[in-house]
């Protein structure tokens, strides 16, 4: 691994024309403090471990200095917002510091928080602490749980303040993925009328990070048909696991379709498929079930804008139908996994929908249902009491689980085997709210104890780690009251 002297960044995106971006420097921050560093990520950029405790990597994943090779820009890009054209957007308060490749992957460094750029709007350019903590943990638990995800190597805080309903701590985050363009990018060009800038955009990603697209026949067309399956998947992903963007603007939508931008997130607890977790999203066009229906609608103004270059209209709805079925089948293979099952019998999706019919009418929580269930035995036994606890209505679990039961004896399923692939998928620990502000809590006194140990409790979601059981546990009651908003 390299030390931080040897470290050097190249900046791709700084080749595309000057209007694609703005070059500037982060803005310094007062004696930054680690809060807390991913040795994997670290690992993933070929970056020495001894060096996330070094003075060099304060500055350097400040902002205060500047890596050698990089080239800090901030790139303009636009976007819908809840379903309305918001026109340009940009990186109000990201730096791209540029990347570099090791072991045959390229990754790229973004600093969030890191001060103004032309495209901060009426923002500070800043990141309070307590969202930048979120940011950190949630993109390492989900890069755990499997799901495709931008990764954050850190959260540096200050004791410079920022000022949001009140002042609080400020933060930068490094976050690292193989390219933050986003939908928006695209819809930018688009609606701006400049066709050869399109182009060029899209020349670029598909070089950079799809280049075995460019030996298709329409390699825009097969562009957009490859986001489309990946956004899809990744919908199936979230919902599988009771993940809420709560924030699924198309200049959020990764186009390598990964999760990207975390903001007012949420895991779903006590199920509720109408579940908002972003409470300034009144109309709920973010909720729980609403997310696969908008990944569709985020690929549809993606399509919009590619369909210059792709050709015709029927060109481009033919890259864009396969959502639904894509959806639809990495659905259901993740549920049948979920569910323990091997192999596909009618009646499956049937048996999946009255276990969520239960889970809705229960209001029970998401992932210990899924983490109870994996337990149950092959015959009715006492492990039975562990899943039948989080529901009101014993009588119509237990019918359900008679049918289940039926199933399992369906495909012989061994009940070890089962059992330890079911425990392999359901996690045990997830990023519930309030474990995220129990630490978000300390780290603002300056404890960053507990961020830490939540990060290594969530790299590890299905271990049992039963020295850590309090943290899979219901939340409490007083986390019934936490609010999660957009300020951040
Ligand atoms: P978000 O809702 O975080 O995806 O942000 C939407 C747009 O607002 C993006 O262009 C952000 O860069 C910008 N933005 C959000 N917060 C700030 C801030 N504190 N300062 C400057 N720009 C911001
Ligand atoms: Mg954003
Ligand atoms: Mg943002």
């Amino acid at each position: 691994p390299l030390s931080l002297q040897d470290f050097v960044l190249e900046n791709q995106f700084a080749d595309l024309p000057p209007h694609f971006h703005t070059h500037l420097s982060a803005s310094p921050i007062d004696k930054p403090y680690l809060v807390a560093a991913s040795a994997e990520v670290a690992a993933q950029l070929n970056l020495d471990r001894a060096s996330l405790n070094s003075p060099e990597f304060l500055d350097y994943f400040s902002g205060n200095q500047i890596l050698p090779g990089s080239e800090p820009l901030a790139a303009v890009y636009s976007g819908h917002q809840f379903g309305v054209w918001a026109g340009q957007l940009g990186d109000g308060r990201a730096l791209l510091l540029g990347g570099r490749s090791h072991a045959d992957q390229y990754l790229e460094i973004q600093l969030k928080g890191a001060g103004m750029t032309p495209y901060s709007r009426m923002g500070d350019g800043r990141a309070v602490l307590r969202s930048s903590i979120r940011e950190f943990l949630c993109s390492e638990a989900m890069a755990a749980l499997s799901i495709p995800t931008s990764r954050a190597l850190c959260v540096i805080g200050s004791d410079q303040m920022v000022f949001r309903e009140t002042p609080e701590s400020s933060a930068v985050v490094a976050r690292v993925a193989p390219s933050f363009v986003r939908f928006g990018s695209f819809e930018h060009w688009y609606y701006n009328d400049r066709m050869d800038d399109l182009r060029l955009l899209a020349d670029y990603v598909i070089a950079q990070s799809y280049p075995e697209l460019l030996a298709e026949n329409n390699p825009y067309q097969a562009l957009l048909s490859t986001v489309t399956t990946r956004t899809a998947e990744l919908m199936a992903h979230w919902q599988a696991v009771g993940f809420m963007h709560g924030v699924m603007n198309t200049d959020n939508m990764s186009i390598l379709g990964q999760t990207l931008d975390y903001g007012p997130f949420g895991f779903m607890e006590a199920y509720d498929e109408k579940h908002i977790c972003n409470h300034t999203d009144q109309q709920g066009r973010y909720s729980y079930r609403m997310q696969p229906a908008i990944g569709n609608w985020n690929c549809q103004a993606l399509a919009q804008a590619l369909s210059p270059l792709i050709g015709s209209v029927d060109d481009t709805n033919a890259a864009l139908s396969h959502y639904p079925a894509v959806y639809r089948q990495k659905g259901t293979e993740l549920m049948h996994q979920k569910f323990g099952l091997k192999t596909d019998h009618e009646g499956d999706l049937d048996l999946f929908a009255n276990f969520f019919t239960l889970l809705q009418s229960n209001h029970a929580d998401f992932t210990l249902s899924f983490r109870h269930l994996s337990k149950l035995s092959n015959q009715k036994s006492t492990k039975d009491e562990l899943v039948r606890d989080l529901f009101l209505d014993r009588d119509g679990l237990d019918l359900w689980l008679i049918n289940y039961r039926a199933r399992l004896a369906m495909e012989q399923s061994d009940e070890q085997t089962r059992q330890t692939s079911m425990l392999s998928v359901n996690p045990k620990y997830i990023l519930r709210n309030y474990l995220a502000q129990v630490a978000i809590e300390k780290a603002q006194k300056k404890d960053f104890s507990e961020v830490r140990k939540l990060l290594n409790i969530l790299e590890n979601p299905y271990d049992e780690q039963v020295e850590h059981d309090g943290y899979a546990e219901l939340p409490p009651d007083w986390a019934k009251h936490l609010e999660v908003s957009c300020s951040s």
